[in-house]
C-alpha cells in the first residue's frame, strides 16, 4: 500500500477525524487572510476575516431559508410592495457605493411585527408590520439606512470575528459539513435575522449614525428620521424590542445622538428631484 493510499484509508476509517481536520484547515485560512478595514461614514477600523464574497455566501443562505419558509407570506404586488421595492432602490443605489461587490435585494413580508433586518451581502427583509410606523418613504428609507448599514459596516463579520467563530462560518459556506449543529445556529443567530442575537450596542449606534447619512444621500430629509424615531419609541413601548431597538440605550438618547448627526446629514442631504419627497 503506498503511502498516500494509507493516508486515505485512514481518513476513510475515521470521518470525523477528516472533518474536523478540514474544520481546522479553513479556519486557519481564513485567519491568516484576517484583514483591517474602514466602515463607512463612520471610518472606524474594524477587523474582519471573510470576504464580501464569504458574507453574500452566508446571507444568501439565510435569505433562501426564509423565503422558503415564509413562501405563504411574501407579498409580491401592491402599493406596499411598490414602496417598499422604490425606497429600498434609492438606499440600495447609495450603500453599492461602499459596497459594489453586493447583490442587493429586499422582500416584504406579511407579518404583523414592526421589524426589518439586512442580512450581510444584501439581502434586505422588511415585515409588513413596520409601515404603519414609517408612516411615509422617509420614514421607511430611515429603517432601510440603518439595516443597510449593519451590511456596509460588516458588523456580522466583525461579530463572528470578536466570538473566533470565523472558521466555523468559514466552513458552513464552504459546505456546512464540518460544524456542529449547535455551532450552525450560533452562526446563524448572529446574522442579524429577525429574533437574532442583538447586536452590541456602539454597532447599533454606528448603524443609525451611518443609516442618517445614507437617506440623506438617498434623497430623504433626515429630519424624518428623528420623528421616526419618536414614533417607534411609542410604537414599541411594553412590546418586544425589534433588531433596530435591541441592545440600545434608552430611546431618548438614541433621538439626541441622531439630532448630534443631523448636520453631517444635512450636508449629505440631495433633495429628491420631483415634489415627492415624503410620499415616493
Ligand atoms: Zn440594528
Amino acid at each position: 500500500m503506498t503511502r498516500s493510499k494509507a493516508i486515505l484509508a485512514f481518513f476513510v476509517g475515521r470521518p470525523l477525524v477528516a472533518i474536523a481536520l478540514a474544520a481546522v484547515v479553513v479556519g486557519v485560512l481564513v485567519l491568516v487572510q484576517t484583514h483591517r478595514q474602514k466602515t463607512p461614514v463612520t471610518n472606524r477600523t474594524e477587523h474582519v476575516a471573510l470576504s464580501d464574497e464569504q458574507q453574500m455566501e452566508l446571507g444568501a443562505r439565510n435569505y433562501a431559508d426564509t423565503l422558503r419558509q415564509n413562501r405563504a407570506s411574501i407579498i409580491s404586488s401592491g402599493p406596499q410592495y411598490a414602496l417598499v421595492q422604490r425606497v429600498a432602490k434609492r438606499i440600495e443605489a447609495v450603500a453599492s457605493r461602499d459596497k459594489p461587490a453586493f447583490v442587493w435585494k429586499v422582500t416584504l413580508l406579511r407579518k404583523n411585527v414592526a421589524n426589518a433586518y439586512c442580512l450581510p451581502g444584501g439581502k434586505i427583509v422588511v415585515y409588513s408590520g413596520i409601515l404603519p410606523v414609517t408612516q411615509n418613504a422617509a420614514g421607511l428609507a430611515t429603517v432601510l439606512g440603518h439595516e443597510v448599514a449593519h451590511a456596509t459596516a460588516e458588523h456580522v463579520a466583525e461579530r463572528l470575528e470578536r466570538q473566533h467563530l470565523t472558521g466555523i462560518a468559514a466552513a458552513i459556506i464552504a459546505g456546512g459539513v464540518a460544524v456542529t449543529p449547535q455551532q450552525y445556529i450560533h452562526v446563524m443567530a448572529l446574522l442579524g435575522a429577525a429574533s437574532a442575537l442583538p447586536f452590541s450596542r456602539a454597532q447599533e449606534s454606528e448603524a443609525d449614525h451611518i443609516g442618517l447619512v445614507y437617506m440623506a444621500r438617498a434623497g430623504y430629509d433626515p429630519h424624518q428620521a428623528v420623528l421616526f424615531w419618536k414614533r417607534m419609541q411609542r410604537a414599541s413601548r411594553g412590546k418586544e424590542p425589534p433588531e433596530f431597538l435591541s441592545d440600545h440605550p434608552s430611546d431618548a438618547h438614541r433621538v439626541e445622538r441622531v439630532q448630534h448627526w443631523l448636520p453631517e446629514a444635512e450636508r449629505a442631504y440631495k433633495p429628491l428631484a420631483s415634489s415627492t419627497t415624503t410620499t415616493s
